[in-house]
Order: C-alpha cells, then sequence, then structure tokens
C-alpha cells in the first residue's frame, strides 16, 4: 500500500515517463560498469531540475525509502547501484552547463552534465576543466564531485575538490541548500559544500556545481618513457618535478599490462626494447614546451609525441589498461595511495600476495599522487582484497585515493581512518540523514 503511493507520488513530481518500474527498463541503471556490482531497484527515478529532486528526496523521506543517487553510472566501488529495493535517483536530466563567468572564470553546471561537456563550454570560453580521465563522456560533474574524482591532471590542478567554487544540493529531509555565489571568501560559518565533496551521495544529492576553471595551456607534449624499475620512475618524477614547471601529469604502468592493453587493441609495442616501468608524462604550457621536456628526460629511453594525434595514440595506452582488464574478466578495482618512497615495496609486495592467492594483478596508475590502480583478476571472494588493503595501511597510505570507499570497501574504512575520525564520520552522518536513507551502506558499513 505504502509502495503504491509513494510510486504514484513519485509519478505526480517527475511525470509517469520518468518513473521507470518495469525490470527491463531499469536494467541499465541497476549494474555498474565493472560488472561486479548488480542490485534492483524499488523504482529509477528521473527529474528534470532541483525542485523536482527536492519534492522526490521528501517524498521519499516520508516513506522512509532509502535512495542511490546516480550520475552516469562510472563508479567503480559500487556506490551508484542499488544493493536492492532502494530508490534509483538518476541525475542525468539536470545536464544544463551556464554561460562562462570570464571575470572568475567560474561555470555553473547540472550534476547530470558530463564531464565531456563541462570541457567544451570551458574551450568554448578559451578555458579548461582542468581534470579528465578516460570516463569523460559519461562521468557526470555531480559524480566527480560525489566521488572527488582525480584523473591524470590532478598532479597539477588538484582534485575535483579544487575545482568546486560551490554547489547547490537536496538534504535528506528534501531542503535545499544553494552556495554558488562565485565569492571566493566565503568563510561565514561551516563549509557546507566542502563537506558534500566526496561524500559519495551519503549526505546530500548535489543537483548543480559551481565550477572553477583553469587557464587553457594549448602547447603540449607527451612522452612515454621505459625505465628499469619503480626506483628510477621516481627519480624521474622528482627530476620532472624540479626541472618542467609545465609537469601536468606522470601516470605509470607495468609492462604486462601493457601486454593486455596491446593484444586488447592489436598494437605494436610502442618502444623497443621493452622495459619492466612506463610512465607517460605531459607537459603544458602557453609556449613550446618541446625543449623543457628533453631537458627534463636527458637520455631517457623514450618515444615522443607533439602533435594531438601522437599524444592521443601514447596517452591511448594508459587510459585503455580500464577497458583491457573488463575484457579479461571481471577484475576487483582497488584504488589506493601509497607514500612514494613506498611504491616501489608496495607493488612487489601486492604481486606477491595476490599471486598466492591464485588471481593475476594487473597494476598502474597515478605515480605522480602515489595513486595505485590495483586491479586483481580471477581472485575468489574478498580475502585478497583485505590483503591488499592491508599492506596499503602498513604503508602508512590510504585505501581510497580518487574512486570513493563506496560499498566496496567500507568494511575496510578502520584500516586508515581513526576510531575517533570514524566516530565524528558517524555523528555528520546522523546530523544529516537522521533515517539514513541517502545511500546507505556506502563509505560507513
Ligand atoms: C574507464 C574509466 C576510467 C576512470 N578513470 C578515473 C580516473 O582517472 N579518476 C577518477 O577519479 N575516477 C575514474 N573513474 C571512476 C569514475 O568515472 C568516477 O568516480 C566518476 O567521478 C563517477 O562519476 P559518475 O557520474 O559516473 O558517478 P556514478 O558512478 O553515477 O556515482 C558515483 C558515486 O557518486 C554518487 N553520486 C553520483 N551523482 C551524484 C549526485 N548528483 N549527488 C550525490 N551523489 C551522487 C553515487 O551515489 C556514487 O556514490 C573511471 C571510470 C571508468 C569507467
Amino acid at each position: 500500500m505504502a509502495a503504491d503511493t509513494l510510486a504514484r507520488r513519485l509519478r505526480d513530481i517527475v511525470g509517469a515517463g520518468h518513473v521507470l518500474s518495469e525490470p527491463d527498463l531499469r536494467e541499465p541503471y541497476e549494474g555498474d560498469w565493472s560488472g561486479r556490482f548488480r542490485g534492483a531497484a524499488r523504482a529509477v527515478v528521473r527529474p528534470a531540475d532541483t525542485a523536482q529532486v527536492t519534492a522526490v528526496v521528501a517524498a521519499c523521506a516520508e516513506h522512509g525509502a532509502p535512495i542511490v543517487p546516480q550520475g552516469g553510472n562510472t563508479g567503480l566501488v559500487g556506490a551508484g547501484v542499488p544493493r536492492g529495493g532502494e530508490v534509483l535517483l538518476s541525475l542525468r536530466r539536470l545536464d544544463a552547463v551556464g554561460d562562462v563567468d570570464a571575470a572568475t572564470a567560474q561555470v555553473d553546471a547540472g550534476a547530470g552534465a558530463t564531464l565531456a561537456a563541462l570541457q567544451s563550454a570551458a574551450a568554448a570560453a578559451g578555458l579548461d576543466a582542468g581534470i579528465d580521465f578516460g570516463a569523460r563522456d559519461s562521468a557526470t560533474v555531480g559524480g566527480l564531485t560525489a566521488a572527488d574524482a582525480g584523473g591524470r591532471r590532478a598532479l597539477r590542478h588538484g582534485t575535483m575538490r579544487a575545482r568546486v567554487a560551490g554547489l547547490e544540493a537536496v538534504l535528506a529531509d528534501g531542503r535545499a541548500i544553494d552556495r554558488r555565489t562565485g565569492v571566493l571568501k566565503d568563510n561565514a560559518g561551516y563549509d557546507l559544500p566542502a563537506l558534500l565533496v566526496g561524500s559519495e551521495g551519503t549526505l546530500g544529492v548535489i543537483t548543480a556545481v559551481r565550477v572553477q576553471l583553469v587557464p587553457r595551456l594549448p602547447e603540449r607534449v607527451v612522452a612515454l618513457v621505459g625505465l628499469g624499475d619503480v626506483e628510477e620512475a621516481a627519480d624521474l618524477l622528482a627530476r620532472l618535478r624540479r626541472d618542467a614547471p609545465s609537469l601536468e601529469c606522470a601516470d605509470f604502468f607495468l609492462d604486462d599490462g601493457l601486454q593486455l592493453v596491446l593484444d586488447h587493441l592489436r598494437l605494436p609495442a610502442p618502444l623497443e626494447p621493452r622495459a619492466p616501468v612506463y610512465v607517460i608524462v605531459e607537459l603544458a604550457g602557453r609556449g613550446d614546451v618541446t625543449e623543457e621536456l628533453a631537458d627534463a628526460l636527458g637520455e631517457a629511453h623514450a618515444v615522443v609525441g607533439i602533435d594531438g594525434t601522437d599524444r592521443d595514440r601514447l596517452w591511448r595506452l594508459r587510459e585503455s589498461h580500464t577497458e583491457a582488464i573488463a575484457a579479461a574478466g571481471v577484475a576487483h578495482k582497488l584504488d589506493v595511495g601509497v607514500p612514494l618512497d613506498r611504491l616501489a615495496g608496495f607493488l612487489d609486495a601486492v604481486r606477491e600476495t595476490v599471486e598466492e592467492a591464485g588471481a593475476r594483478a594487473v597494476l598502474f596508475g597515478h605515480l605522480g599522487d602515489g595513486n595505485v590502480h590495483v586491479n586483481v583478476l580471477g581472485a575468489e571472494g574478498d580475502d585478497v582484497d583485505e590483503a591488499v588493503l592491508r599492506l596499503v595501511a602498513e604503508r602508512g597510505g590510504t585505501i581510497s585515493a580518487e574512486h570513493g570507499v563506496g560499498v566496496a570497501k567500507a568494511r575496510w574504512l578502520s584500516l586508515t581512518r581513526s576510531e575517533a575520525e570514524i566516530a565524528a564520520m558517524r555523528a555528520i552522518k546522523r546530523a544529516l540523514d537522521p533515517q539514513n536513507i541517502l545511500n546507505p551502506g556506502a563509505v560507513l558499513a
């Protein structure tokens, strides 16, 4: 009876065509990108604007109905898909991108606008979004903010947190808050937008974000450098940080990961002889940066991409890791961060641990941020996940660098967060969402 009443309310708010109850219509929203997480939603609800989101959340709160917010559904920690019986709130229709405010270099983007749409709006105004990664055509501004996404350019521009100049969100009781003044200095009270960044849909539903853009740096050069080991990669990074002020990205992958990509894309090796470790470096500036790169690389074993096609060709080798791994099987994806001086030991220990468990590890990531994507293929159960996360904790790292904790890692949060920190997080969650209806089970188990 209550379920029917809620369904009727939701249809009245968003229109019958935007409440999807039939299994085949719900299906695309119910499974995640990796194929690892899936659950049946009570219904998929697709509001068109903030007013409708407000009314939907208020109706769900009245019925005590849990909600899973979803943007582009490219998240990799299982928190954007239902676990069973929640209302799946899709924000994709809130996809407007406003005019860029030239004086502040800021733009208002709806939560459902894709990263690619944000990048186009920025480029049209002669600016740059300052953030980029492979899922750009689907991942949304709301999802990026809720996950505090990073990507390859975080080295220079920070994670999404650094791009959020303000936001609008709907709280668990259905009230909206809006801090999109565009004013840089605003310390009147607690910084609620900051709290929502990285909250993974557990503290509020983000409806719009005022994004801080960055200057466009049109001159770019990319190099793929082959190295003997991870220590050499760390030395190269140190040299680049010192000698290459235009450094924008420094990612890494290993030779077995490269082989997986080459087989998947049917491509020849980019560098001969092959190397155990590869670092892909990008420099960006207003003027020519090729000489700066050449000086920093010295005699390194490298292939350089200067024009757009060559740069994209080199980046494809790094970005296609995710796709090549997905084609090889359903991977356990552990996005972690470790201090750079412990990276080499960590990678060795992960390999050993995963192989002992009879599984295969594919390792790559954002070298400059100490951010490693540990992909485990062929694992039985979650024991290997825990073993890898313990290796991270032992080295003073974080169990989540840029993908979030989600449901995948919620039970291990105490490995990197103290009892006092988790108690504070629970107190915040209780204060803002006393019924625990916003993405229950994500972040806090
Ligand atoms: C090929 C590929 C490459 C990737 N590369 C990177 C990378 O380099 N760096 C990186 O950081 N991530 C990367 N990701 C992960 C993913 O794209 C990011 O986490 C992205 O921010 C998710 O955005 P989304 O719109 O798809 O969010 P979803 O997957 O829909 O949701 C992610 C989380 O945010 C919550 N959420 C979504 N929208 C809202 C909203 N409006 N309000 C409140 N909560 C919301 C969801 O409940 C969920 O907890 C990659 C993913 C893929 C598939």
